[in-house]
């Protein structure tokens, strides 16, 4: 099962770069940047991350984004992440990046942010892992009489690679569809539309997503299933979810693991896919994801492949990189063991 499961090709759908940074990278920036992290972690920077409630979260998330102060930086963090996914042959990746976060919280400028993206981007290449860049809107942050996402993609000084815009952070009391005009704006620069809904909130928050900012895919969305006809239109329209079931248990969207609805939803007709979320800080990989799948949550290997196919087909990957996943997927199930 494990070896199986390794040598997998894989594509993940719904990864945060600045959720992504794991202790090494950490320590390698705050080292940079003779980051003080007395304010966060008693003694040395751990090395695996936990937490012990959302606060405490809040505050190891908050010091790794401050971490990422320039090109090097961006580039180094996406680079760190792509060594990991090339050594569990995840072949395409897209990543959620915050631009909020760096260009009017940080202060970057653009020009910075988006070379920064570029070289992670293309040093990712090195290690045969193509990276997808999603530009969320955080909802919890960015209000909706705000514009600076919107206006940073609609100046063009976007990264190579860019696919979609998301909506990301916490969903209660921030709805999505206050977000539709900025997610028309987005879609008309030809961006696909990626939002979070039903991870902290229920159904109605997936039907906003859906109804108001027309969501391609959901992220997470495994809140829909309070809703059946809604799930069945997800089924019968193909909105894609992309399901992190580690995250789900760290930050109690589930009571447990064995809860996660995974199975129900892929029963209801679902598309899905298994995902990491922020790996760094949640202490997991996508091959930790695919073992729980198997150990926990019940698929089969004939399941992860068709995950896979459909995880690729639910991508943005060019067009050259989708038919060589395809072809290595097609290898890959006459000859597992190759
Ligand atoms: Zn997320």
């Amino acid at each position: 099962m494990t070896e199986f499961l390794r040598h997998l090709p894989k594509i993940e759908l719904h990864c945060h770069l600045e959720g992504s940074m794991s202790s090494a990278t950490v320590r390698a920036l705050a080292a940079r940047h003779a980051a003080d992290h007395s304010a966060v972690w008693d003694g040395e920077i751990p090395d695996h991350f936990s937490f012990a409630d959302f606060p405490d979260f809040g505050r190891q998330y908050l010091f790794g984004l401050g971490l990422l102060r320039d090109e090097e930086d961006l580039a180094r963090a996406t680079d760190d992440h792509a060594a990991i996914l090339a050594a569990q042959n995840v072949r395409y990746a897209e990543l959620t990046t915050t631009a909020y976060s760096h260009l009017r919280v940080g202060g970057m400028a653009p020009e910075v942010y988006r070379d920064g993206l570029n070289e992670g981007r293309r040093r990712a290449a090195e290690r045969g892992v193509t990276i997808g860049w999603v530009v969320d809107i955080p909802r919890d942050l960015e209000m909706p009489d705000e514009t600076v996402t919107i206006e940073y993609l609609e100046s063009g000084r976007t990264p190579d690679g860019l696919v979609g815009i998301g909506l990301g952070g916490y969903e209660v009391g921030f709805p999505a569809a206050p977000y539709a005009d900025h997610f028309a704006r987005a879609t008309a620069l030809g961006l696909h539309s990626l939002p979070h809904a039903g991870e902290t909130e229920g159904a109605d928050s997936v039907r906003q997503a859906v109804d108001d900012l027309g969501a391609e895919r959901i992220g997470h969305g495994v809140r829909v299933l309070e809703d059946a006809e809604l799930t069945k239109q997800l089924a019968d329209t193909g909105v894609f979810c992309e399901v992190c079931p580690t995250s789900n248990s760290l930050l109690g969207v589930v009571d447990s693991l064995t809860d996660h609805p995974l199975p129900r939803m892929i029963e209801a007709g679902l598309r899905v896919s298994l995902n990491t979320d922020d790996p760094g800080w949640f202490d997991t990989d996508l091959l930790t994801e695919l073992r729980i799948g198997s150990e926990v949550l019940g698929l089969t290997d004939a399941d992860h492949l068709r995950l896979q196919r459909d995880a690729l087909d639910a991508s943005f990957a060019p067009v050259d990189v989708r038919a060589a996943i395809a072809a290595e997927l097609a290898q890959f199930e006459s000859d597992p063991t190759a």
